[in-house]
This record gives structure tokens, C-alpha cells and sequence, in this order.
């Protein structure tokens, strides 16, 4: 037998629980309220990578926390958490005038007409999730602030390994103020479940903070002003890795316009972080032949991550 081989008793045994793994989530859920469409153009998404920030409780003048991309070599052998070095910090902290900051980042700013505070870090430079909360505030960066009846920050474990990203809320969840509740979430649910987790155990967040009327899709603007909270999230939950649902989730944390349909399935990387695109639920619900690749794309993940204890 070769080196890592499993007896065949076992090694179907192992097929047996993936199958079973994979038909608790495959049946259809009861789906009334399907998300918007997923299809339809993204547009641009600004490429900045830098916000302005200021740390509490210091006199010094505002400062550019920047998202380094830690180096990582294309086509490399995949990093198993156990072995990987401590990752090389996420956030870089420079020193700079204010006046170059307004002219070499604007991409992340928050439209002048409706002003937010920026991002307030602790002094160990890494976000802490409330903080983050908390300086999202009553949000009124961008125009789906007036339909809302609640923000939808995110929920689950703020030391997660494993975040999920949607697209933005729903009417269900809009009503309760929680992620992926409705029939998509109930499916997403069960995904989570069939890679050995339960909700609270994982981190849900989206990239829109706030449901766009009718369920369309979220703008560039909208996405353009949610990003840098988006951002933040991950950057203090620092989890092992990523799954980004669906097109809007890959496109705007790889910052590429490449579609869904090519992204998912390839391992990536977010700031250091692997993060794997795969279809969102909503779509799953609709195009349920789609959901054995989605599975495939689970197994990847739980393959180059296993939970530990499993
Ligand atoms: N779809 C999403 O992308 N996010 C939700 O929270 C619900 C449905």
C-alpha cells in the first residue's frame, strides 16, 4: 500500500461520509424568497487598497493602514495551517501627510455628502470586530441606508477559521438584522453543516451591509462604500480561510471582473488569506445541477483545512 494510502475499509467509509455530507444539504430547500439575480454586469470597483485612519487614543495626525498582499508563489504547494509560519501582519500602518493621503487614496472614501467616520483602530494596529461595528455606526454612506430596516453586519465567531461572504441581505434578513436566514441561508446552513460546522462556530458577513431595494444587485457605489468594512472584518477576524459566495463576494475581495463561473473552484488568495470562490446558495437554489461542483469547491476547502478534532 503507498505511503498515506487508506485501507479500502476505510477509505469508503470516508467516501460514504462525503456522500452523506453531501445529500444533508442537497435536497431543495422550500424556497420562497430567492435572492436577486446574479447575473448582470458588476461594473468597476475601485482598486484601492488603503484607508485613512486614526488610532484611538493618540494625538498623532491620521494614518494609512494599508492591505499588504503577502507574498505567496503562484502554482506553490498549499500551506497546511499546522505547518505555515505566523503569517506576516495584514496591516501596515505608515506614517503620512493627510494631503497625500487625499491625493493617492480615494477610492475607499466615503461619499463627501454623506460622511462616516473612518476606520478607528486599537493600537495593535489589527481591528477589533465591535470596533469596526461601531464605527459603521447608523451608516449612511451610501443610498441603501434609506430602504433598510436593519444593518446586517455579520454573525458568528469573531476568531473564526472559516469566514463566509455573501452578497448583501435580503428581505428576511433585512427584517431580522442577521445574515443569510432566508431560503438561501437555509441552504447555506446546510453547507456548513455538511462541512462539519454549525453557524456559530463560523464567521457570515456580506459584502453589503444593507438589502438593495427589490433584491437587485448592490452598485459599484454601494459596494464601493461598504468595501472598506467588508475589509476590516477580515482583516480582525484573520481566519484561516475564505469562501467567497458567489460573484459579487469573489469579484470585489479579488478585485477582478473575471466571471464566477471561471473563478470558482480556484483556490486564491485574499491578503495572504486562501480564499476559494463558489456559487452562492441563491443560485444553487435556482440551478440545483450546479450544486456538485459547489460541493467539490467545499471539499477543497475542508481538504486543505480540516477541522480540527477531525
Ligand atoms: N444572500 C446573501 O448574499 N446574503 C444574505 O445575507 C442573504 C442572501
Amino acid at each position: 500500500m503507498a505511503d498515506g494510502a487508506l485501507p479500502a475499509g476505510d477509505a469508503l467509509a470516508e467516501v460514504l461520509a462525503d456522500v452523506r455530507r453531501y445529500l444533508g444539504w442537497h435536497r431543495d430547500v422550500a424556497g420562497e424568497e430567492l435572492h436577486a439575480s446574479m447575473d448582470g454586469a458588476l461594473g468597476a470597483i475601485a482598486a484601492a487598497v488603503s484607508v485613512e485612519v486614526t488610532v484611538e487614543g493618540s494625538s498623532t495626525p491620521p494614518v494609512v493602514v494599508e492591505y499588504v498582499e503577502a507574498s505567496t508563489e503562484t502554482g506553490a504547494e498549499p500551506v497546511r495551517p499546522q505547518a505555515s509560519p505566523a503569517r506576516p501582519p495584514l496591516l501596515r500602518i505608515e506614517a503620512a501627510e493627510p494631503r497625500t493621503v487625499q491625493a493617492a487614496r480615494t477610492g475607499l472614501r466615503a461619499p463627501a455628502a454623506a460622511p462616516g467616520p473612518a476606520l478607528a483602530l486599537s493600537s495593535d494596529e489589527t481591528p477589533r470586530l465591535d470596533e469596526v461595528r461601531r464605527t459603521l455606526g447608523d451608516c449612511k454612506r451610501c443610498k441603501l441606508c434609506s430602504g433598510r430596516k436593519n444593518l446586517v453586519f455579520g454573525v458568528g465567531n469573531p476568531k473564526a477559521r472559516l469566514v463566509f461572504v455573501g452578497e448583501g441581505p435580503g428581505a428576511e434578513e433585512d427584517n431580522q438584522g442577521i445574515p443569510f436566514v432566508g431560503a438561501a441561508g437555509q441552504l447555506l446552513t446546510k453547507m456548513i453543516a455538511a462541512m462539519g460546522y454549525n453557524r456559530d462556530e463560523v464567521y457570515i458577513c456580506n459584502v453589503v451591509k444593507c438589502r438593495p431595494p427589490g433584491n437587485r444587485n448592490p452598485e459599484p457605489d454601494e459596494i464601493e462604500a461598504c468595501q472598506p468594512f467588508l475589509e476590516a472584518q477580515l482583516h480582525a477576524i484573520r481566519p484561516s480561510v475564505i469562501i467567497a459566495l458567489g460573484k459579487f463576494a469573489a469579484q470585489t475581495l479579488l478585485r477582478t471582473n473575471t466571471p464566477i463561473t471561471r473563478l470558482r473552484g480556484q483556490w486564491r488568495e485574499y491578503v495572504g488569506i486562501p480564499l476559494m470562490p463558489t456559487f452562492h446558495p441563491a443560485y444553487l437554489l435556482r440551478n440545483p445541477a450546479e450544486k456538485k461542483p459547489a460541493w467539490t469547491d467545499l471539499q477543497a476547502v475542508m481538504a486543505r483545512f480540516p477541522k480540527a478534532g477531525s
